[in-house]
């Protein structure tokens, strides 16, 4: 036995802003319908309930700000979102209250979605992770560190494509709080430092297209420049 047969991969890193470390992405967990008014526009039931949650691989981050079109989709779309960094391990299931003290940074990305792909398999009971888990399907911006931002209660979140606003709405809008869902995730999933938590979108969700130009910004935090390839 002499070692790897290959060389492991590196872990994503995203910056941080106004320091020298760096983020080193560990897993994406994602919130689904987590504002009344995209639920509504996708045809899906306001609920309180539980928070819908899927998976992206760690290295569906993108952090270059030219963005290859993926493969395999005629739509696809834009998703603006909250994203929370955590900077610790979880020990064993949170109780309510606990989740905030997990979290060292927040940012803002997409969670570009092929539409088309997603219709069908919600037509047909199939898992989300063709439409949601492809490569460079998460946009992220440089982290601000809590110390520099504190907790973000109510910022506003919004995107332009080509300069016209798509989205927009407050992070008060949230069905689940950012608490909310750590407590939730805890209770199935061991969170660890490195985990990414992209916080679900509001309405106005559409395609983007071959040139378009993307600023997502979540405000007093970070905001997101690219454009598609
Ligand atoms: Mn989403």
């Amino acid at each position: 036995m002499s070692g790897d047969l290959f060389a492991a991969p590196q872990a994503p890193r995203i910056p941080l802003l106004g320091r020298d470390s760096t983020f080193p992405v560990h897993r994406i967990y994602c919130v689904g319908r987590n504002f009344a008014d995209h639920a509504r526009e996708m045809g899906a039931p306001v609920e309180r309930g539980t928070p819908t949650i899927f998976m992206k691989p760690a290295d569906a981050v993108h952090l270059s700000p030219e963005l290859p079109y993926p493969s395999g989709t005629q739509d696809l779309h834009h998703e603006v979102e909250m994203v929370v960094a955590l900077g610790r391990d979880a020990k064993g299931v949170l109780k309510p209250g606990e989740g905030l003290a997990l979290v060292c940074a927040y940012g803002v990305g997409l969670d570009l979605t092929r539409r088309d792909l997603q219709a069908i398999a919600k037509e047909k009971r199939l898992p989300w992770d063709v439409s949601k888990g492809f490569d460079a399907s998460a946009p992220v911006s440089a982290l601000r560190h809590i110390d520099d931002c504190g907790h973000s209660g109510d910022a506003a979140l919004w995107l332009e494509i080509n300069g016209e606003r798509r989205q927009t709405s407050r992070l008060s809008d949230m069905i689940f709080s950012v608490d909310d869902v750590l407590v939730y995730l805890s209770g199935l999933f061991q969170l660890r430092a490195g985990d990414l938590i992209f916080m679900g979108t509001p309405a106005g969700v559409a395609a983007l297209k071959p040139g378009d130009r993307y600023h997502a910004v979540l405000e007093g935090v970070a905001e997101l420049r690219g454009h598609v390839a």
